[in-house]
């Protein structure tokens, strides 16, 4: 099966399902809701909101992080009015202040991890 980039032009790489609309990040060649082979490209983003983190301090099995690290979800809005919830690691530096839920996460293109960094209110 094909592997799919994370990010194309800055945007998340996700994927539509053509046969029920359902759209998967990180996207792939099949849909997980009807089982379809019929998926076009759809990026989204880069802008979404930080819906939660926690402070990872064991070390990230990919990305050569170093912890502590705060790792986050974030929603992203789709064109068609649908979000879809996107985890990845925030840049972000101790004590880690800058980070609030609700507040804009910008993505941070990457090939290994979802990245992002927190926009100004
Ligand atoms: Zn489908």
């Amino acid at each position: 099966m094909k592997r799919h980039p994370l990010f194309v032009e800055g945007k998340l790489n996700a994927g539509k399902c053509n046969d029920c609309e359902y759209i998967r990040f990180p996207r792939m060649d099949y849909c997980n809701k009807c089982q379809s082979m019929n998926i076009s490209d759809y990026l989204v983003g880069p802008k979404g909101k930080l819906m939660s983190y926690t402070i990872s301090f064991s070390k990230p099995m990919v990305g050569g992080i170093k912890p502590p690290y705060p790792y986050a979800v974030a929603r992203f809005d789709t064109e068609n009015g649908n979000h879809i919830d996107v985890f990845g690691a925030i840049l972000s530096q101790e004590p880690f202040e800058d980070i609030k839920i609700n507040r804009d996460v910008i993505l941070v293109s990457d090939k290994l991890l979802v990245k992002f960094k927190m926009g100004s209110d």
